[in-house]
């Protein structure tokens, strides 16, 4: 089903304190993953009880409040959300909400092989899947559970279904695959398609000193790129948001540096993020949230709803508070905040 470019049933719009308008929002459709990757999860974890998760329902209605409030473009993410029971229901009803332009997955590639057609015929556009590695053993120690070659597959699959993008996303980590970045960024390449090297942020479990000692930074990713490939700077407004891109002269590739440590991002943030238990984190690196599941619970009208959102935006912090990699002040787990 094609996504409605018709406008929003409301004018409003969601300005923030400091001028930023939001036009981005990322739903979390579950904790719950498949994998185990350990820059995001413990061995051990506890998810929330079901019944504290959003319903689809419950997240259908929150997606549409936003949209009405202006927000173009949503991403699904999680936890693994293609591993969430009938999240395929979800994904039809939000390519439906009039005003939505832009439908974006992250998945962690498990199920791509048998879902990838699917997303597509809802009308997702574009999706990220995350790969550190290209090595079965590695990948094996990086995520605990994950089959590479099934994620492999995956991609091949998503590739050939054919989305308005797709990107790779590789969390590098010091002394376990930053000696990839160059056979990460051929196999985008040889796709076709595009990759963003994350650094990895503070989040959830730190070291025995409280430090996540496997922080490489963008720039040094950056100088390793730039040996090998001729890297055209992308003009603005590719350069918003967390990211920066250069393009492989000569190519579509696209390559990303997300770097929350090295690159203030804040002035340009135009997102929020909806945690699977249904909490408005204004900021990735800041505690200041409220549930809208309460409200959502107590019979509240969109209306109010909406009008809750208005009230939370206030309170979105001028900038995150993790520019130092040795100083985690955030220890909440990746997946339980949409990452
Ligand atoms: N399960 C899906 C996946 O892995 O793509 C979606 C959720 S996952 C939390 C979203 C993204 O966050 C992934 O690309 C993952 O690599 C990244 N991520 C998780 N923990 C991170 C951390 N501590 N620092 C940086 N990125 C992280
Ligand atoms: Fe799961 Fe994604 Fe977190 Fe890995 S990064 S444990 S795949 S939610």
């Amino acid at each position: 089903m094609p996504l409605s470019d018709s406008l929003p049933t409301t004018g409003d719009s969601l300005i923030d304190a400091f001028g930023r308008q939001i036009e981005y929002v990322r739903l979390s459709a579950t904790d719950r993953c498949d994998f185990r990757c350990t820059y995001c999860m413990a061995e051990e974890m506890t998810f929330l009880p079901r019944q504290e998760v959003l319903s689809l329902e419950e997240l259908e209605r929150v997606a549409r409040i936003f949209i009405q409030l202006g927000v173009k473009k949503l991403r699904i993410t999680g936890g693994e959300p293609l591993i969430r029971r009938g999240v395929d229901r979800l994904f039809t009803g939000l390519c439906n909400l009039p005003g939505l332009q832009e439908l974006a997955v992250t998945t962690n590639g498990s199920q791509l092989v048998d879902r990838a057609q699917h997303l597509r015929d809802s009308g997702v556009t574009s999706i990220n899947i995350s790969l550190d590695t290209l090595d079965p053993a590695k990948f094996k120690a990086i995520t605990r559970t994950g089959e590479l070659n099934t994620v492999l597959a995956g991609i091949r699959t998503a590739v050939s279904v054919g989305f308005d993008r797709i990107r790779l996303n590789a969390v590098i980590l010091q002394g376990q695959n930053d000696d990839e970045i160059i056979a990460l960024t051929e196999y985008a390449l040889s796709l076709g398609i595009n990759i963003a090297f994350i650094e990895e942020m503070p989040l959830g479990q730190v070291n025995a000193a409280g430090k996540p000692l496997e922080f490489v930074s963008s720039d040094d990713i950056y100088s390793c790129l730039a040996d090998h490939f001729k890297l055209q700077a992308e003009p603005p407004p590719e350069q918003a948001g967390p990211a920066r891109y250069w393009r492989i002269a000569g190519s579509e590739t696209r390559i990303g540096l997300i770097s929350p440590h090295s690159n203030n991002f804040c002035s340009s943030c135009n997102r929020l993020r909806v945690t699977a238990e249904g909490r408005l984190l204004l900021c990735l690196g800041n505690e200041h949230s409220i549930s809208l599941r309460d409200h959502l619970r107590d019979g509240e009208s969109d209306e109010m709803l909406a009008d809750r959102i208005r009230q939370a935006l206030n309170q979105k912090p001028e900038r995150h508070v993790f520019d130092q990699p040795d100083e985690p002040q955030i220890l909440r787990f990746m997946n339980a905040s949409g990452g």
